[in-house]
């Protein structure tokens, strides 16, 4: 059995022929690792690699933000904005929403949600679990049985915002 390496450092990299590559040196002890580092950088950049540039995220096209008009709520700017699933919304830039804390920790409350965009197919799909189960808590008296995904998200949309 290899004795555990306990430090690494992973270099994000151009070969010289422009293929990103991910390069991860380790060593037991973090003095090592520092000097391996010291060396292998003049041997990269020698051997014709160039620094990559680190991406986080898992590679999603940063999304731009669109300003589209002032809040109706207070003086703010509204801001445009796509979700995954490629339906859009505008909300107030001082609607902040806390991943943590799950709740808006901004000075003002103002979202509009955008229609979903759904594909035909998805869309006369039955509503999804977690539609059904959003409309039953928000809204009974709108939910039917039988609903297609396309009629909930037209529920949904059209009454959050309110
Ligand atoms: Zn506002």
């Amino acid at each position: 059995m290899q004795p555990e390496m306990t430090s690494s450092v992973t270099f994000t990299l151009i070969s010289p022929s422009g293929f990103p590559i991910l390069f991860t040196v380790r060593d037991m002890e973090e003095e090592q690792l520092l000097d391996k580092i010291g060396v292998l950088e003049l041997r990269l950049a020698d051997e014709g690699y160039t620094p990559g540039k680190q991406s986080y995220g898992g590679g999603y096209p940063k999304k731009e933000k669109k300003i589209v008009g002032d809040c109706p709520k207070c003086s703010g700017k509204l801001i445009e904005a796509t979700k995954k699933d490629g339906s859009t919304f505008k909300k107030c830039e001082n609607n902040k929403w806390d991943f943590q804390l799950k709740k808006n920790v901004g000075s003002c409350d103002f979202i509009e949600w955008g229609e979903p965009k759904l594909s035909p197919e998805a869309a006369m799909q039955e509503a999804s679990p977690a539609q059904e189960k959003l409309i039953k808590e928000k809204f009974p008296f709108l939910w039917e049985d039988g609903m297609t995904k396309a009629q909930a998200s037209q529920v949904i949309s059209s009454n959050m915002s309110k």
